[in-house]
């Protein structure tokens, strides 16, 4: 008897939801449904560093937004809990240590000084970087006297020096990589947590997933996954990889050019139906070729093969016309049902409401002041930035600034808006007042509205980024020199929200 098909989205926690995780958990969603089985959702949040817990409610939230439900999961629980890596470390230890003593993997005790000059040697002679298995062979006693001593290690896995790995892909056929190209990869680091692909490969087996389907940055990745269940005597899960989502351009989706995060699409007013439908059209068609359709209706028919590897190309203009078809769709009074409830999406009536009280007389003045918390992107001109001291460099600068500043705040309040803008304001020398006023005409579209930064609270961090960058196209955008040295200038600002306010 075969097993029960199971698939899991595994998430890293390490920024906003992005459009590229709906689109792989609804194939592994659609796969397993129509195999009668399960999908389940596992956080990957072994990078402590980048992870954070909000990051990781925000992709909860915008999959459950958008329609995706997980059987199994660190909200929901389930019989393979915990589903978050951070609370699996032990298991992780122990499978590393099983590996050490079966010889299948090894202490490296190269210090990162070490490993930057072994990189730099093997740059400098033209060579593509990869460790050398200096501390390959040394004997286990040689090696447990050291980790004894104290010297901090990390544990490296074994890789074969010559020919070739070979696997299978449901969409690729058979795939050879040279072992050459394969790294000793580290399995588990100084700090005792496990990396990527250690952690995923026990998860995957001890989740009993049957079938790994996901973007195929991790093609590359397979022949140490495939080495790893051999390590172990496991039977390696079936391996897909799907094309990425591309730009209209071709290059890699990108939230330079394309908006990227789920929520973005969510507060810009397109259904969850729709975005599935969209991400479902992405290098896949139903047998009858409908443009417009459900989720019962592409699982359904659901066939894995059918995904065709030409890149698919993610065009905002095309998602709005099918959401479009998806609103004209419903009744009328369904359509105000939606519409309302859009509006009101996080309760913010009341506080917008509030932002607009001491400036209108008529409930009607509602529409003039209010408007822009409702919109997508304000229809601005250059023009409207026009400001008495500071040029459309300036501005720019400013605004490119700013958002990298916003991007990086492990929390969107009130507060942290306000420590990160002051804070660049004194940084920049510029006055606060004078360097908010393209934020109003980025944000509200208009120099006189409501407290900027508390718009910029209101409509979310999504909204906000999108309308800073879209401002940002309207001043003519930023040439690639320009971006190195604001890129410079943002390294040497460090994170401004952690700064004190003077
Ligand atoms: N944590 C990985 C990611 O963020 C999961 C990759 C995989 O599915 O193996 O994409």
């Amino acid at each position: 008897m075969t097993a029960a098909v199971r698939t899991r989205i595994a998430p890293s926690p390490t920024g906003f939801p992005h459009v590229g995780t709906a689109y792989i958990a609804l194939f592994n969603l659609a796969f397993a449904k129509a195999h009668g089985g399960e999908f389940i959702l596992r956080i990957e949040d072994t990078d402590q560093a980048r992870s954070t817990a909000q990051s990781e409610r925000m992709i909860l939230d915008a999959l459950r937004w958008v329609g995706l439900n997980w059987a199994e999961g660190p909200d929901v629980g389930g019989p393979h809990a915990p589903y978050r890596q951070s609370e699996r470390r032990e298991i992780y230890q122990a499978h590393a240590q099983q590996l050490l003593d079966a010889g299948h993997a090894f202490r490296c005790f190269c210090t990162p000084s070490e490993l930057d000059a072994m990189r730099a040697e093997q740059m400098a002679r033209g060579e593509t970087p990869r460790y050398d298995g200096r501390w390959a062979h040394i004997s286990r006693e040689e090696s447990d006297r050291l980790a004894a001593e104290g010297k901090p290690f990390v544990i490296r896995m074994r890789v074969p020096d010559e020919g070739v790995c070979r696997f299978h892909d449901m969409l690729r056929g058979e795939i050879e990589i040279p072992w050459a190209q394969v790294d000793m990869q580290v399995l588990l680091k100084t700090d005792g947590l496990p990396t990527y692909h250690l952690a995923n490969v026990v998860d995957d087996h001890l989740m009993q997933i049957t079938h790994v389907i996901r973007g195929e940055e991790w093609l590359s990745s397979a022949p140490k996954h495939q080495l790893l269940y051999q390590y172990f005597g496991w039977q390696m899960p079936v391996l897909c990889h799907m094309p990425l989502l591309r730009n209209p351009d071709k290059s890699k989706l990108s939230k330079r050019k394309n908006p990227t995060s789920i929520t973005y699409y969510r507060d810009a007013g397109v259904l969850p139906e729709a975005l599935l439908n969209y991400l479902a059209r992405m290098g896949y068609s139903l047998p009858n070729e409908a443009e417009k359709f459900t989720l019962d209706e592409l699982i359904a028919t659901f066939d894995i093969t059918r995904v065709s590897l030409g890149g698919p190309i993610f065009d905002v203009e095309k998602l709005t016309w099918l959401n479009g078809e998806w609103l004209r769709a419903l009744t009328p009074e369904q359509l105000a049902d939606k519409i309302l409830n859009w509006a009101n999406r996080s309760n913010n009536l009341t506080a917008i409401a509030q932002a607009i009280q001491p400036r209108i007389n008529l409930l009607s003045d509602a529409v003039n002041w209010a408007g822009f918390y409702f919109q997508n992107l304000p229809s601005i001109s250059a023009q409207d930035f026009d400001h008495k001291v500071l040029s459309t460099e300036q501005i720019i600068e400013v605004l490119q600034l700013a958002q990298w500043q916003l991007e990086a705040l492990p929390k969107w309040t009130e507060r942290n808006i306000q420590t990160v803008l002051t804070n660049l304001a004194g940084e920049l020398d510029i006055k606060l007042r004078d360097m908010m006023a393209p934020f109003f005409v980025a944000i509200a579209g208009s120099k006189a509205s409501t407290p900027v930064m508390n718009s910029m609270y209101l409509i979310g961090a999504d909204m906000t980024l999108q309308r800073l960058r879209h401002a940002i196209e309207v001043l003519g955008g930023i040439s690639k020199k320009q971006l190195k040295a604001l890129e410079k200038r943002h390294q040497a600002l460090g994170s401004l929200w952690q700064t004190k306010v003077n």
